[in-house]
């Protein structure tokens, strides 16, 4: 088995992305310029964001947070959206979900500009991926393709289960791996809450990727001898022995899976670190274009 290191691959990749930054402030080039939004206290988001900030920092990148009220209005969010859209120094936009619940998710990310998009939530963005066309990807899926290519995957012709259907995960990922790219070329199996057969699927599956939000729920039964396990399950477990009284786990059963895959992405450490990597090389790209 070989661990799908997230750490040491995002590290790389930053570092190439840091260069490019130093570069094109040598060439007196604009530095590319993140704008997030946080709405509420939700403990996750806020940690979410603050790793997102802190790796503008580390990259040389100028960034700007916004922490807004639980209470905040769907209205008063809309026009801060406006503000960055009009700002010509901000390159990206990023409004960090879930959103409190009075607040219509679709409205913000149709709000976002599709050339500041760098969640690549937008209509815009995601029509322009199922095209195959040039794009902002979303971050999750992006930064698994770029981890795939990395270690020298071989994808094609595999069966790809992936198990949930999110816009954000599951939906992009399935479109991506079943492009004519590689990685890609895969037969993909999109499966979700309402599919019946899961195991019997997934023990079909070459290479799975599990975007569920349940702790552990891929277990070894499910897993065919050799397959390429990719977690991208972020779950909260009590845990006394934490200060925080909590740990991380992912959406497999790591130590069961580990047994049997070639390759496995490990929660924390994996598709987490690709995500922010991804969402960087998305913001660089909307300072360049
Ligand atoms: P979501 O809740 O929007 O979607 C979950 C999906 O799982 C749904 O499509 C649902 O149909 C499916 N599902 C639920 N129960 C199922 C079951 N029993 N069998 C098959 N499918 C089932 O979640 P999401 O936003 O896609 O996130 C999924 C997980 O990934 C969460 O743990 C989240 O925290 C994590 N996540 C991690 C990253 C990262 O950077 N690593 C990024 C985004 C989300």
């Amino acid at each position: 088995m070989q661990l799908l290191d997230g750490v040491k691959v995002s590290e790389e990749i930053l570092k190439e992305i840091q260069s490019e930054v130093a570069a094109r402030v040598q060439n007196n080039k604009k530095v590319p310029h993140l704008a997030a939004i946080l709405v509420g206290e939700d403990p996750a988001s806020q940690t979410y964001v603050a790793s997102k900030v802190k790796t503008c920092d580390f990259l040389g990148f100028k960034s700007t947070l916004s922490r807004l009220a639980p209470d905040t209005t769907e209205a008063e969010l809309l026009a801060l959206i406006e503000t960055y859209n009009a700002d010509s120094d901000i390159d990206g936009i990023l409004v960090q979900l879930p959103l409190p619940k009075h607040i219509s998710e679709d409205k913000v990310i149709n709000t976002i500009h599709p050339e500041k998009d760098v969640d690549g939530f937008h209509p815009n963005s995601i029509g322009k991926m199922v095209l195959g066309q040039d794009t902002f990807i979303p971050a999750t899926p992006n930064g698994i393709m770029m981890m795939l290519q990395h270690y020298g995957i071989d994808t094609v012709g595999k069966h790809c289960v992936v198990i949930g259907r999110s816009n954000i995960v599951g939906t992009p990922m399935s479109l991506l791996m079943s492009r004519n790219t590689n990685p890609g070329n895969c037969t993909v199996t999109l499966t979700h809450s309402k599919t019946k057969n899961l195991k019997e699927l997934c023990l079909e599956a070459d290479i799975i990727v599990a975007a569920i939000g349940r702790p552990k729920y891929v277990t070894a039964d499910m897993v065919k001898e050799g397959a390429i396990i990719v977690d991208v399950g972020i779950n909260r477990i009590e845990d006394a022995t934490k200060k925080s009284g909590f740990r991380l786990v992912g959406d497999v059963d790591f130590d069961t899976v580990k047994e049997k895959a070639s390759y496995i992405t490990p929660v924390p450490g994996g598709v987490g670190k690709m995500t922010i990597c991804a969402l960087m090389q998305n913001t660089l790209k909307a300072c360049k274009d």
